[in-house]
């Protein structure tokens, strides 16, 4: 039988590179190879999926940052991306085998960063992963998730993770100026969790609260029921300079240090209904 796989039926608008989003330059990648065996941190699973390098929201925390090739790209953290437009075709005609494997979507990009709204990678790739029947992950902070709400609801196996660090806007303009509001990032839970899609909050990393309880009642009230926390891994040893340092000169200056991430973790564990911390929150559906 011949396999059309419907990501060929829609229509794309044709995109002409380098392209300009903002303060990143997107540009086309040659990379065909776009699901990789999945190792370290996420080696539950057995492949990560990464539709983009880069990342546009350039958090000064983002350790992703440590992968990229070469020391002016790390310095530039932020300000490109390459989109790897030809992959998921790639998968299309190798047909890998899918059924039942774990995919974790992304580990070291933002899959619904600004440039898909116009390349509609992560779309093409769930119609090809709910139709080889994958069990899905996915992580993101942008509002632009809803966009896929009736792809979602084909998966038998899936959980949508909405990263939320702080429940201050102070807070995150100084560790992640260039990322969607936290308001934006609740409501877009919400309305996942309406319509019926399994879905977590990951405070990860955990940055300076205002008001733990009230945080959590914040949380709390997007329906969703499952939440992680992990603490900001400054001692990890995994940060590039100029980003890393940034945010770890930050956290000293606001007086984040483990006692007080230990303090509202606490309250978060008393308020909330169920909270993972760690790695173990980040198990497959
Ligand atoms: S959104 Fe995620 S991948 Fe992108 S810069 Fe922030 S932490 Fe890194």
């Amino acid at each position: 039988m011949m396999e059309q796989p419907s990501l060929f039926e829609e229509p794309r608008p044709t995109v002409t590179f380098p392209l300009r989003i903002g303060r990143t330059t997107v540009e086309k990648s040659e990379t065909r190879s776009i699901l990789t065996r999945a190792s370290g941190f996420m080696s539950d699973y057995d492949y990560t999926f990464n539709p983009y390098a880069g990342c546009s929201y350039g958090c000064t925390y983002c350790y992703a940052a440590f992968f990229a090739p070469d020391e002016g790209l790390q310095a530039n953290w932020g300000k490109w991306v390459r989109a790897k437009t030809e992959a998921i075709s790639t998968i299309a005609r190798m047909r890998t085998d899918l059924r039942g494997k774990t995919i974790y979507m992304s580990s070291v990009t933002d899959p619904y960063q600004p440039i898909e709204r116009r390349l509609n990678l992560v779309r093409d790739a769930l119609q090809l992963f709910a139709e080889r029947e994958a069990r899905l992950v996915v992580q993101t902070r942008s509002p632009l998730v809803v966009r896929d709400i009736d792809l979602f609801k084909q998966f038998e196996h899936l959980r949508i993770n909405m990263t939320v660090t702080t429940d201050s806007r102070a807070v995150q303009q100084a560790f992640e100026p260039h990322c969607p509001t936290n308001s934006r990032r609740l409501a877009s839970v919400t309305r996942l969790t309406e319509a019926g899609l399994n879905t977590c909050i990951t405070m990860t990393p955990l940055l300076p609260l205002q008001n733990p309880t009230s945080f959590a009642k914040r949380l709390r009230a997007t329906g969703v029921t499952r939440f992680v926390v992990q603490p900001f891994h400054a001692a990890r040893g995994r940060f590039v300079a100029g980003t890393g340092q940034q945010a770890q000169e930050l956290t000293r200056q606001m007086g984040w240090d483990d006692t007080a991430y230990q303090q509202a973790v606490a309250v978060l564990r008393h308020e909330l209904p169920h909270l993972d911390e760690g790695r173990d929150g980040f198990r497959p559906e």
